[in-house]
């Protein structure tokens, strides 16, 4: 189903896309990627190899540690291709600053976001825990852009966390956008609290205090803290107990205003989730159909009710 709202711009690894610029001139099409996630981001794709100067087909490349540095070499031994990746990534970097995500291609030497192998000289394999250059690069230049692999897509709960993080990312960056304010960056935590919460119980704690004094330091000093700790935080996965934990206390802002009838209602089924016998999106429902008949505007602005668009059924999954 298509999107109203403007597409969020997110960076993709160009062979996902279907395009053919793998080594053997095939590609890894990831349907998911562009019948699905394309309604709502605006896929920019790139192939960092092509990028950087070689043609497909071309001969299939691996990481090498020598020299006490990591080396992009075609498998036979004969080019060190490092140069040109390295020229390619300090040309590309800087113009995807608008990027609000980027997803890549697993285990490639160029692309692979970790556990790509790395090999000694003589061929043997010296450890599975790298990441490709330009996937390293990318993560170390945008620190706060969530990146995923588009194989981790296929697990539920990490395609839910990061299209969730997506779309708080470009929220982050569209308060950036419009001048950082201390009113704006209370507002942003007002809105997204309780997504902390449900992440990070222990982020959730620090970061309402480091909010309480905003003339003890720079507003741009704390909102960089501000935000490296809630992005970091929103990479862990939410339990299970931690979104009944969450419903519950939001419920609880309705104890006095709904009839017994529907707070029964609400209870029951967020117990329901907890046994595993409903999606998260039942119980969260029935909250939000409950919160439009009491009208709080407190908790209808919670991006934990509506963190993306319903249409993309993740709740449905988790
Ligand atoms: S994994 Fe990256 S470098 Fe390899 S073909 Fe795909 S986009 Fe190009």
């Amino acid at each position: 189903m298509a999107s109203s709202q403007p597409r969020i711009p997110v960076g993709i690894s160009a062979c996902l896309m279907g395009m053919e610029v793998r080594h053997d001139k095939g590609h890894k099409h990831s349907r998911y990627c562009t019948d699905t996630l394309a309604h709502y981001f605006q896929f920019r794709s790139l192939c960092p190899e092509m990028g950087a100067g070689l043609s497909a087909p071309r001969k299939a490349m691996r990481l090498v540690e020598r020299d006490g540095g990591v080396r992009l070499v075609t498998t036979d031994g004969r080019r060190d291709h490092s140069a040109l990746m390295q020229d390619f990534i300090d040309r590309a970097l800087p113009g995807l600053v608008d990027l609000r995500g980027f997803i890549l291609m697993a285990k490639s030497p160029s692309c692979g976001m970790e556990r790509v192998r790395v090999y000694k000289p003589d061929g043997d394999v010296l450890h599975r825990d790298a990441a490709g250059l330009f996937a390293a690069a990318l993560q170390a230049r945008y620190p706060l852009m969530p990146v995923e692999e588009e194989g981790r897509l296929n697990d539920d709960s990490l395609r839910e966390n990061f299209v969730e993080r997506v779309f708080l990312y470009d929220d982050w960056c569209q308060l950036v956008a419009s001048g950082l304010t201390a009113g704006a960056l209370i507002d942003f935590h007002s809105r997204h609290k309780f997504q902390l919460l449900a992440h990070c119980q222990r982020t959730y704690r620090q970061l309402g205090p480091l909010l309480s004094d905003l003339k003890s330091r720079p507003l741009d000093a704390i909102a960089d803290d501000y935000i490296h700790a809630f992005m970091a935080a929103m990479k862990q996965r939410v339990s299970r107990g931690a979104h009944v934990n969450t419903l519950q206390h939001l419920a609880g802002f309705l104890r006095h205003e709904l009839s017994d009838t529907d707070r029964h209602l609400i209870n029951e089924q967020i117990e329901a989730y907890r046994r595993e016998e409903v999606p998260l999106i039942v119980p969260m429902t029935l909250l939000r159909g409950g919160l439009r008949k009491v009208q709080q505007p407190y908790l209808e602005k919670q991006g934990y009710l509506s963190p993306y668009p319903d249409a993309l059924g993740l709740r449905n999954r988790v």
